[in-house]
């Protein structure tokens, strides 16, 4: 790949950064539609964040992508917020505007809502059981509230960490002047019960994924025409999936997520709307 003394310039924070698919994926595009541009990784120490993100006008760059650690605190950083950041409290996009200032977004709902219908789900406003209380339940949570999916059944080990997060929603709600999602908070031990009738299963906890503990779950009470998905994305067909699967019902894998929430960002900075395709899954389970 060459590049001119014009190119369009993006990338992604993150400490550590080594790990992020994101430089293969945006590669993939970029080679694809053969753009004049570059997307890559900076190792940025939590503490230097702040500087990294001056930076980003002074030289020139269209925009970053932000992942771990630094999604939450970068949000007192940007000069505006979408309300999808506002929602997840968290910005995971960012892109330079023409004065030089710094639009934090969020595109984790969006990637979340994009690959389910994508897996040939479609939203509607039946009851969905969300496992998890973290920031990617915070981001599944926002995108179901959007899509007009409810009620939403959250469960989740530490009781209190659902019952934070069906508060910050209210609030949310309340500043925005726009009707509160609704949120049951389940407690963990009753989360097989409350599958009956739910249309939707996600697991947005941990438990899963290579290195962490299996996540216990019946799934018997799910109705047949329900869907499951799992955020974890390694490995692809979790345990979770693989008993949906079994079942007959509907499975999304965690990767159309990730490869989903990227397509703002690219289209924003290299102003190209790029697809999600076999090809691009390929490209980053290489990688994975
Ligand atoms: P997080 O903020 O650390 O939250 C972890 C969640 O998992 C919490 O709800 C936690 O419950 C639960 N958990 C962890 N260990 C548990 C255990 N032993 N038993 C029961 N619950 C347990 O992490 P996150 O950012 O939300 O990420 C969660 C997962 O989503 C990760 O695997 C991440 O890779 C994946 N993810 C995928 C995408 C995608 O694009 N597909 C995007 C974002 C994240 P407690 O509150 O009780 O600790």
């Amino acid at each position: 790949m060459s590049i001119s003394g014009s190119a369009a310039i993006a990338g992604v924070f993150g400490w550590p950064i080594a790990h992020s698919l994101s430089p293969r994926l945006h590669g993939h595009w970029l080679s694809v539609h053969a753009i004049d541009g570059a997307y890559v990784p900076f190792a940025v120490r939590p503490r230097a964040l702040p500087a990294a993100l001056r930076a980003l006008p002074i030289l020139g760059l269209r925009g970053v992508n932000l992942t771990i650690p630094h999604k939450v605190a970068a949000s007192s950083h940007m000069a505006a917020l979408t309300p999808a950041a506002r929602r997840i409290g968290a910005v995971n996009t960012v892109t330079v505007d023409t004065d030089g200032g710094l639009i934090g977004d969020n595109t984790d709902a969006y990637g979340f809502i994009a690959s389910l219908q994508d897996g040939g789900w479609s939203p509607s406003p039946s009851p969905a059981v969300v496992l998890g209380a973290g920031g990617a339940a915070r981001a599944v949570c926002t995108a179901l509230w959007q899509a007009g999916v409810g009620p939403i059944r959250l469960s989740n080990r530490t009781n209190e960490r659902a019952v934070a997060l069906a508060a910050h929603f209210s609030d949310i709600a309340a500043r925005e002047g726009s009707p509160s999602p609704a949120i049951e908070v389940v407690p963990w031990h009753h989360r097989d019960a409350a599958l009956a009738d739910a249309m939707l299963l996600v697991n947005a906890t941990s438990l899963g994924m290579v290195g962490n503990p299996a996540l216990t779950i019946d799934i018997a009470k799910l109705p047949d025409d329900a869907t499951v998905t799992d955020i974890v994305y390694t490995p692809l067909t979790t345990d979770l999936l693989q008993a949906a699967s079994a079942r007959g019902l509907r499975t999304v894998d965690g990767l159309g997520m990730l490869l989903h929430q990227a397509r703002p960002g690219f289209r924003a900075w290299f102003a190209v709307d790029p697809e999600v395709t076999p090809a691009l899954r390929a490209a980053v389970l290489n990688d994975a």
